[in-house]
């Protein structure tokens, strides 16, 4: 028989999604009760897709059904679109062939440690998005920091007490290291000079940051980066993963792109963007061109407006959570550039809180310790949500006692 590839069991056990679906499900059938359950846990979207970048995926079924706007494999991705993200993200920065339309940035995540191999030094903030650590384990990078040594995926507080942000002299050199902001789950977003630090630190360390910003569409402050790339020095040590699915409510039609500089070397001085080239005709193939129509139509000037709108929309479910929540006395952050908060319960289990929350108001909500070991004792709330049930949440809410 072929054995198991060992990392699959180097994965901890369950995916925290699975798990918090799996306790909802056991809670329901124990306590049948006609008053529903809320979701506020998944970083899911629930809007439809505004009429004119819905208009850009129809017409880009349309147009594959004619002889002049049929199209086969574009592995890179449609030339006109990663002109206009270069346009509209990077003021032009970029040629288009440093831009690789994906089927979503999770996905480049998951493939882009094909790049690096088994053994690649791995940091993470703690906490993070799941799949920055399940990914590195899979492609052979397992273990923590333990007892001052480096085993394996290396996890960075990001504490109340440092303000979110981490402490780079944890990261080993030559490391991967991955960063989200705005982030998911805290809803910090880094500034300017932190972003800085960042570049400075990689640069220095020989190390190459994967820069999530898929969430880039929430931010609001004009003074917070929207991409690693406004940050001088970038290019020579980062990769930006992005997204339509947060901003144009494209999670289930799956588009995304990846920004791999040329300037961006290997220690053998190897270019990484032409590896990722590579990648994308070896293992990929290319996004759908239907929905890479339906994102051209999000940048022209009228799907800009609908995705304002939309995160618009999510930003304002973020402020009704927030605000219910501080009415409790219960200290939050993010939501504001972001549609995620992040709100401490000091001294409790963030996996007993979860399940007081549900069994007493019947709302499901993310336990912060699914993120990483810094994530104990907070409670994420997601903004993604219609907005009855968001208000219906914050309602039920308003009795409860820390
Ligand atoms: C939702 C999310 C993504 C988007 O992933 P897609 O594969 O593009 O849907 C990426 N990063 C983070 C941190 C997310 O929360």
């Amino acid at each position: 028989m072929i054995i198991r590839n060992p990392n699959i069991a180097n994965l901890k056990a369950g995916y925290l999604f699975p798990e918090i679906a799996r306790r909802r499900r056991e809670f329901a059938s124990a306590h049948p009760s006609d008053v529903r359950i809320i979701s506020l846990g998944v970083g899911n979207t629930t809007e439809p897709i505004l009429p004119h970048i819905c208009g850009g995926l129809v017409e880009g079924s349309r147009r594959l059904g004619t002889i002049e706007g049929y199209l086969g494999y574009q592995d890179e991705g449609l030339l006109e679109l990663r002109e206009k993200i270069s346009e509209v993200f990077y003021g032009r920065k970029f040629d288009a062939d440093e831009i690789f339309i994906s089927d979503g940035a999770k996905c480049d995540i998951g493939r882009l440690q094909t790049l690096f191999g088994a053994g690649t030094r791995v940091a993470v903030q703690d906490p993070s998005y799941p799949v920055y650590v399940d990914g590195s384990v899979l492609s052979g990078a397992a273990g923590v920091w333990e007892n001052n040594g480096y085993h394996g995926v290396a996890y960075l507080p990001c504490t109340a007490e440092n303000g979110y942000f981490p402490d780079f002299s944890l990261v080993p050199e030559n490391s991967l290291v991955y960063f989200c902001s705005p982030n998911n789950p805290t809803g910090v977003v880094s500034t300017r000079e932190q972003l800085a630090e960042l570049v400075k630190f990689a640069l220095k360390k020989g190390c190459i940051v994967v820069f999530d910003a898929a969430y880039s569409e929430f931010i609001r402050d004009p003074s917070l980066p929207k991409s690693i790339f406004e940050i001088d020095g970038a290019e020579q040590c980062a990769i930006e993963v992005q997204s339509f699915s947060k901003s144009a409510g494209f999670t289930g039609v799956r588009l995304g792109w990846s920004v791999v500089p040329k300037a961006l070397k290997y220690a053998d001085d190897e270019s990484v963007n032409a590896d990722w080239a590579r990648l994308a005709g070896t293992v990929f193939n290319g996004a759908s061109n239907i929905a890479q129509t339906g994102a051209l139509a999000a940048l022209d000037s009228e799907g800009l407006k609908e995705m304002r709108r939309l995160t618009d929309f999510y930003l304002e479910n973020a402020r009704l959570i927030k605000g219910a929540l501080q009415n409790l006395g219960i200290s939050s952050i993010g939501g504001d550039n972001s549609p995620y908060i992040w709100a401490r319960f000091p001294g409790r289990d963030s996996w007993d809180v979860f399940a007081e929350i549900l069994e007493r108001y019947r709302i499901v909500t993310t336990p912060g310790a699914g993120f990483g070991p810094s994530g104990q004792s907070f409670i994420r709330f997601s903004a993604f949500g219609r907005r009855a049930d968001v208000e219906e949440a914050c309602e039920r809410l308003k009795s409860f006692k820390v």
